[in-house]
């Protein structure tokens, strides 16, 4: 689908333009102005999804880049809720099948969650079996809350009128929420609030690449919806554990190498960790503190990995290797200018220190 094409607006157009145009395509289409017309109902729907992709800029961004956007993320119901049109949420019960009688039916909250997983669940993705304790509709009095008599406020409409001048809007019940009924007598055993807890079990399949702070959403895992209404989503929200040796930057991986200064000065090859199993890098000799080599395609979703050298000064020296040391700093101090430094100190050393 191109929303571009389906509002009829230029790729360039604002976001102000855009409302403009759905505002207007909107209160052609809509359901209450072409009663039992599927066509327009589909149009009404084409247009309401494609408001809600180019009127946010993330997703706006998303299908301008790749043409399509995750169709899954798209709650109409919010644009709607948001868009202020009078009497346009009694559309929603028809429009989404998701009440008979009443307009009193709601979605179910969000419950939002946070999930710990370690760094190296985060960067190859895991699959985690985690509890929700989700309300669901009360068994004993179907979500309701117990016995109902007839509102007598709106007498059972769920509504009451209002009039501004020769505009006339229906506005919620405030007596009874919009259902019609109000409790008589509360329900034992949800206390009349028509929802009981429940822990839930679930199992999901975390992507390779999550970050600290990520938003994971899973439709309909919410808490229940009353009067028909649809359950609501669960937000997850991923925090990422430290690791004791890798840091990210971006998609790279960071790891913090010591080397011995025995490698260090002379050049060795070294096993080096990364999270997909161990890589053999040739650190050459003379190599200094915070020097980098990067694994190509070891760090995140295709990035590298980046090993920054440390180098472990020897510490508790005995006695013996002290004096080598001293004796190490006089030929290097009068070999300075020597080009074959190196090989001298490989053979000096040779043996002497394994640190
Ligand atoms: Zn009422
Ligand atoms: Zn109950």
């Amino acid at each position: 689908m191109d929303y571009y094409q389906i509002l009829g607006v230029e790729r360039s157009a604002s976001t102000d333009q855009i409302k403009v145009v759905y505002r207007r395509l909107a209160m052609k289409y809509h359901p209450d102005k072409n009663p039992g017309d599927k066509q327009a109902e589909e149009r009404f729907k084409q247009i309401s999804e494609a408001y809600a992709v180019l009127s946010d800029p993330k997703k706006r961004a998303q299908f301008d880049q790749f043409g399509s956007v995750d169709r899954s993320n798209i709650n109409l119901n919010d644009i709607f809720k948001n868009f202020g049109f009078g009497g346009l949420g009694d559309l929603f019960g028809d429009f989404f099948g998701t009440s008979t009688e009443t307009s009193s039916a709601a979605a179910g909250d969000d419950i939002e969650q946070i999930l710990k997983i370690s760094f190296r669940e985060a960067v190859l993705g895991a699959n985690k079996t985690i509890k929700i304790n989700y309300e669901k509709n009360c068994h004993l009095c179907g979500g309701v809350g117990g016995d109902t008599v007839t509102c007598t406020r709106c007498a059972g409409r769920g509504s009451t009128q209002i009039s501004h001048g020769f505009i006339s809007l229906s506005t919620t019940c405030s007596k009874c929420g919009g259902t019609g009924r109000i409790i008589s007598k509360r329900c034992s055993v949800c206390k009349g609030s028509g929802t009981v807890k429940e822990p839930k079990k679930i199992t999901i399949k975390i992507p390779a690449g999550i970050d600290n702070g990520h938003y994971y959403r899973l439709n309909g895992y919410g808490h229940a919806g009353s009067n028909g209404g649809p359950n609501g989503d669960l937000y997850l929200k991923f925090s990422v554990t430290n690791d004791t040796k890798f840091t990210r930057d971006g998609n790279s991986i960071i790891l913090h190498q010591p080397i011995s200064l025995v490698s260090a000065v002379l050049g060795d090859t070294i096993n080096v960790e990364t999270v997909y199993g161990y890589e053999q890098i040739k650190i050459p000799a003379g190599t200094d503190s915070g020097e980098e080599f990067i694994l190509r395609g070891k760090g995140i979703r295709g990035g590298n990995q980046i090993v920054r050298i440390f180098v472990e000064t020897p510490k508790n020296l005995t006695f013996e290797a002290k004096k080598r040391f001293k004796e190490f700093a006089e030929l290097y101090d009068n070999a300075k200018n020597d080009k074959d430094i190196i090989e001298k100190i490989k053979t000096f050393f040779k043996g002497t220190l394994n640190a």
